[in-house]
């Protein structure tokens, strides 16, 4: 008898297995050299700005109160975004920068490498769609996109914030958000405690792969801080409002 509470002791172990996932630059070692990365929320507008800013700290401190840890620091900054900063900026022209819908992505978070780092990121806000005029909806986004900045990629947990899908009644991290952010925070610090070094950022030849789920590498992308040539990962943002299924106000990322 203990013998098999045992055994299905281990079965329940292994069938729960978290459902967050870390992103593909992170998987493949990249991280952040040093925490709380700073971010600027840049915009000529002041008023938005203040804003998108406040909202930025609000949703910095949803994970930062859950995770007991000061993972970022939002300032502002009244001018044109600058391309040497980690940047938070509302975009008016999100299809032709990014490349992506404008009907259906609600933001994208940027990471680019430089060495073993992750030595920069950027959150664009699509300012053509709707969605990001209400900032409870866009605290949500922000929520998830900065996730994305430090390398958590999106969850199978339909209800976490991390979900390819965006919960329109967001009302806090889920479980699945706290324990996947908590890990990828303990891996960077663990990385940097030993002066990791992926063998990736020393191969010559940037590494392009094909689109997937969540992550699109692009290579060779502009210089910027760090040095040497550094690649673009487009993290398929919280974004992709597909489809709104009204019985459960989900709307769905592809
Ligand atoms: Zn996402």
């Amino acid at each position: 008898m203990v013998k098999i509470i045992f055994l299905l002791s281990l079965a329940l172990c292994s069938l729960s297995s978290w459902a967050f996932r870390y992103t593909k630059d992170f998987s493949d070692g990249f991280y952040w050299s040093s925490l709380p990365i700073q971010f600027i929320v840049m915009d000529t507008d002041s008023q938005r700005m203040n804003m998108i800013a406040s909202i930025a700290q609000d949703a910095v401190s949803d994970w930062q109160e859950a995770l007991i840890d000061n993972l970022w620091n939002v300032s502002s900054q009244q001018g044109s975004p600058v391309s040497n900063r980690n940047i938070i900026r509302w975009s008016t022209n999100f299809g032709q920068e990014t490349g992506m819908s404008e009907s259906s992505t609600l933001a994208v978070a940027v990471r680019y490498t430089g060495g073993p780092y992750i030595a920069r990121g950027e959150i664009i806000i699509n300012g053509k769609h709707p969605i990001n005029s209400f900032s409870n909806q866009l605290k949500t986004v922000l929520v998830h996109e900065l996730g994305h900045t430090l390398g958590l990629d999106h969850s199978e947990v339909n209800e976490a914030v991390m979900a390819p899908s965006l919960d329109l009644h967001y009302d806090g991290l889920h479980y699945d958000d706290i324990q996947g952010m908590s890990n990828t925070v303990m891996e960077t610090k663990r990385r940097q405690a030993i002066g990791y070094v992926s063998p990736l950022s020393r191969s010559e030849t940037t590494q392009s792969s094909a689109m997937s789920c969540g992550t699109i590498d692009i290579s060779g992308g502009d210089g910027g801080s760090g040095g040497g040539p550094m690649n673009l990962i487009f993290s398929l943002g919280i974004g992709l409002m597909v489809m709104i299924f009204s019985r459960t106000s989900r709307s769905r990322r592809s």
